[in-house]
C-alpha cells in the first residue's frame, strides 16, 4: 500500500508542476506575444539608448496583405516627453506600439529609436529598453513577490515593496493575509483589473526602462483607483519617452503633443488647447468622453447615496 501510494502521490505533485509551469510558459508567451519570424540580424548590435528618442517615419503595416492598418505614419516622441495616441477601437493605436516591441516588421517606412532602425538591434535589447503596461496583465500562477519581481529578476526584497509602494500596491498586499507571498493567478487570488495593472505598473518600475509604452485601461475603474493608477503611471513616465494609448482625460491634457488616429492614419496631432480650438475629430471624441465621465460620476454619487 504505501509503495503505491507514494508513487501516485508523487506523480500528483509532478502532475501539478508540469500544469504550473504550462500556465506559466503560456502565460509568457501571451505576454512576450513572440512572433517566431522576427529574428535578429547577423552581425546585430545592441540598442544604445542616449537620449531615447522615438521615430516612427512615413511607416506602413499591415497583418493581412489584403487589409492595410497604418498608412505612411510619422510622427516623433522627443526624448523624455509623453506623446498620446488616441483614435476610435480599431484605428491602430495597440499596432503601433506593437510594432515599436517589435512584435512584428513594418513594411514600409522605419522606426528608430535615438537614430538606430529597430531591425538593426537586438531584439532582447529592444526589449530591455522598452517597459510596456499593457492593459490586460498576465500574472504567473505564483506569489505575488514573484509577479512583481519578473520585472528584474536580481532585484531585492526591498525594491520589490518600494516599487509596489510606488505602483500604489503595497498597502492592498500588505494587508492580504499572506502578504507578498499570497499566490496569485488562476489559482490563487484573483486580482481586479486595477490590481493587475498595478502589478505591471510595479513590474516596469522595477524594470526601469528609458522607453515606455502605457495602455491605460478603458474598462470603468472606481475614480479613487483611477486617480491611484494615474499618479503611480505619471511618476514611472517622469524623465522617459512615454507613448500612452490614452483613454483618461487627465492624460491625454498633460501630454506633450496628441495623435489622434483615424482609420490608420494621424488625422489630427497638436496639444488639447490647439486640438480643441481645431474643433475637429479630437473636439468630439473630448466631448463625447467629457459626457461619459459627467454620467459615470452621476451614477457613482447615486449609488453612493443610496
Ligand atoms: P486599436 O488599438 O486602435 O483599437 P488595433 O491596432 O488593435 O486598434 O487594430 C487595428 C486594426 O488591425 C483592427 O482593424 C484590428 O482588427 C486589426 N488587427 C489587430 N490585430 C490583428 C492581428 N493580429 N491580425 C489581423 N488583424 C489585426
Amino acid at each position: 500500500m504505501v509503495q503505491l501510494y507514494v508513487p501516485l502521490n508523487f506523480m500528483g505533485f509532478v502532475y501539478r508542476e508540469i500544469k504550473l509551469a504550462v500556465a506559466d510558459l503560456e502565460a509568457m508567451f501571451t505576454l512576450l506575444e513572440k512572433d517566431p519570424e522576427i529574428e535578429d540580424r547577423p552581425g546585430a548590435k545592441p540598442l544604445v539608448v542616449s537620449g531615447g528618442t522615438i521615430r516612427f517615419e512615413n511607416v506602413s503595416f499591415h497583418y493581412d496583405p489584403d487589409r492595410q492598418i497604418l498608412k505612411d505614419v510619422s510622427f516623433e516622441a522627443p526624448a523624455g516627453k509623453t506623446i498620446a495616441i488616441v483614435g476610435q477601437t480599431g484605428a491602430g493605436k495597440s499596432t503601433l506600439s506593437r510594432l515599436l516591441f517589435r512584435f512584428y516588421d513594418v513594411q514600409g517606412g522605419r522606426i528608430t529609436i535615438d537614430g538606430q532602425d529597430i531591425r538593426d538591434v537586438t531584439q532582447g535589447s529592444l526589449r530591455d529598453a522598452v517597459g510596456m503596461v499593457p492593459q490586460d496583465t498576465v500574472l504567473f500562477n505564483d506569489t505575488i513577490r514573484y509577479n512583481i519581481r519578473y520585472g528584474r529578476w536580481d532585484a531585492t526584497d526591498a525594491e520589490v515593496e518600494e516599487a509596489a509602494r510606488l505602483a500604489q500596491i503595497d498597502d492592498f498586499i500588505r494587508d492580504l493575509p499572506a502578504g507578498y507571498e499570497t499566490q496569485v493567478g488562476e489559482r490563487g487570488l484573483k486580482l481586479s483589473g486595477g490590481e493587475k495593472q498595478r502589478v505591471a505598473i510595479a513590474r516596469t518600475i522595477l524594470k526601469g526602462p528609458p522607453l515606455l509604452i502605457l495602455d491605460e485601461a478603458t474598462s470603468a475603474l472606481d475614480s479613487a483607483t483611477e486617480k491611484d493608477i494615474q499618479d503611480a503611471l505619471a511618476r514611472v513616465s517622469v524623465g522617459r519617452t512615454t507613448l500612452v494609448i490614452a483613454h483618461r482625460l487627465s492624460t491625454i491634457v498633460a501630454a506633450d503633443e496628441i495623435l489622434v488616429m483615424d482609420a490608420g492614419r494621424i488625422a489630427e496631432r497638436g496639444t488639447h488647447e490647439a486640438l480643441i480650438a481645431a474643433n475637429g475629430l479630437y473636439a468630439g471624441l473630448w466631448a463625447r468622453q467629457r459626457r461619459a465621465d459627467e454620467v459615470r460620476e452621476e451614477l457613482a454619487r447615486v449609488v453612493d447615496e443610496d
